[in-house]
């Protein structure tokens, strides 16, 4: 959850896509992961409850206690219509399946498949199978394997597996397209880039993408509601996405943390297994709210998120231009006090710290020496003061977070010079905006739902439901 978008909402859209079904109460992720193993029983979290969840009156709706999503008559009542309508669901989403374009990379399907000109119009190459190939930028088009096309993008259009194999119930699925080391539903565009390098998209309805990145940013083993909130909060997360790429992009979201983690329908770990990328559990979380989205001033909003808080969201406007309203909140949350983060402590070399900042530009005057201070001030923003006794050099917290990627788990901790080391005592995993992932869980075990929990993180939010959307 990084990317960081500047422009203001798409008013072409507008409050006509949403129905507000609630009233406005008055209002680091967890290393999923990743990976669930095919066919493996994911265990149960092993800790207990620790105190019920006693919401405020002001986080509490006004009907008490949840009805199960589908026959709340907030849903139904009136002619809104009911959240079982998946249309909302049903629309496509644009993920960049690689992040930055390459060179070459590999593709498969393991069925009947077609490519197709990307609007559709042309059937270019058909087959029952496609092995392994391998997509590269040509002087004026593209190969996949042997053939050619001579066109900057095409489209691989996995198709129904046939009447009669279906019949055998061995393949029930459609054929899934394969890019590198992971599996896709839906329809794949490439693209030829500027310097001959390719871009993949996936395109795949809402729903299914959801499915994935659920279980690809919470673990299994998290309770219920906490997963119901975060397929809310990634589905807001997307659509605000959708709403603000221009039609013409080639995308509209990372695959990565860079947007919200998606591993697809299965992929292969670095050791070759093959994992899931999804569940029954994940879609049932997706299905069960599904068309459900927060709204903030009666649209989607940035719903920037993170592992695990530790004690108190940050207030998103320190890191993200487009953070407002809900994500410009700072509320209190020691429901994660569980994750091995919610604390931390991590030593870093002196020398080493002082040679990456030097590293880091400026005048060649400004370079410092062997350091003799470090400490932290919040004055104007948390910000670590590096001293080598007659120079200073002063960074925010974040940026020093991002000298040493992956030293340090969040940009929140105070800094210190303890015997030739720097001293890092930190909280947290992540940025801290927004929902907290663990802090979810510790509410859901306390008996929060998942609109409350929204809600939490969120202040200011509302529960609203997408009616429909522009198809693609
Ligand atoms: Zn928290």
């Amino acid at each position: 959850m990084k990317r960081l978008l500047v422009a203001a909402l798409g008013l072409a859209i507008g409050a006509a896509l949403f129905a507000l079904v609630e009233r406005p109460a008055a209002e680091s992720r967890p290393k999923a992961g990743t990976a669930t193993p095919l066919l493996e029983v994911p265990t149960p979290g092993r800790l207990g409850r620790r105190g019920a969840f006693r919401p405020s009156p002001a986080v509490r709706p006004p009907a008490v206690g949840a009805p199960a999503l589908g026959t709340d008559p907030l849903f139904t009542a009136g002619g809104v219509h009911s959240p079982r309508d998946a249309a909302g669901d049903a629309s496509i989403i644009r993920v960049n399946v690689i992040g930055d374009a390459v060179e070459s990379l590999e593709v498969a399907v393991d069925g009947p498949w077609r490519i197709e000109s990307p609007d559709r119009q042309q059937v270019l190459a058909e087959g029952r199978r496609l092995p392994l190939s391998t997509v590269t930028a040509t002087a004026g088009g593209l190969n996949i394997g042997d053939r050619a096309f001579a066109t900057s993008s095409v489209e691989i259009v996995p198709l129904a597996v046939s009447p009669a194999a279906a019949a055998t119930g061995a393949e029930k699925r459609p054929a899934v397209v394969r890019v590198g080391s992971h599996e896709y539903r839906g329809r794949l565009r490439l693209h030829v880039r500027p310097g001959g390098k390719i871009l993949a998209v996936n395109f795949v309805p809402l729903s299914e993408y959801l499915a994935s990145v659920v279980d690809s940013e919470m673990p299994l083993g998290f309770p219920t509601a906490a997963r119901k909130a975060q397929a809310i909060i990634a589905r807001t997360y997307a659509v605000y996405q959708m709403h603000q790429a221009p039609r013409e992009a080639a995308f509209d979201v990372f695959a990565s943390s860079r947007s919200q983690r998606y591993l697809g329908w299965r992929y292969r770990d670095s050791n070759g297994r093959l994992l899931a990328g999804e569940s029954s559990d994940s879609r049932r979380c997706v299905a069960e709210t599904s068309g459900i989205l927060a709204v903030w001033q009666g649209q989607p909003f940035a719903a920037y998120y993170s592992a695990v808080c530790g004690g108190r969201t940050c207030d998103g406007r320190r890191f993200f231009a487009d953070a407002a309203g809900p994500t410009a909140a700072s509320v209190e949350c020691d429901w994660c006090r569980e994750a091995d983060l919610y604390r931390w402590r991590r030593t870093l070399p002196a020398k080493e710290v002082r040679d990456r900042i030097n590293s880091t530009g400026g005048a060649e005057s400004a370079r410092l020496g062997p350091l003799r201070t470090v400490f932290t001030r919040s004055d104007g923003g948390p910000r670590v003061v590096f001293g080598d006794g007659r120079r200073e050099r002063t960074l925010e917290t974040h940026a020093v977070r991002e000298l040493f990627t992956g030293a340090l788990p969040s940009p929140h901790y105070t800094a210190t010079l303890e015997d030739g080391d720097v001293v890092f005592s930190g909280r947290g995993h992540g940025h801290g905006v927004g929902f907290c992932q663990w802090g979810s869980r510790g509410l859901a075990l306390a008996g929060a739902d998942e609109r409350e929990i929204v809600r939490y993180y969120y202040p200011g939010a509302t529960l609203a439901v997408r009616k429909r959307t522009a198809s693609r």
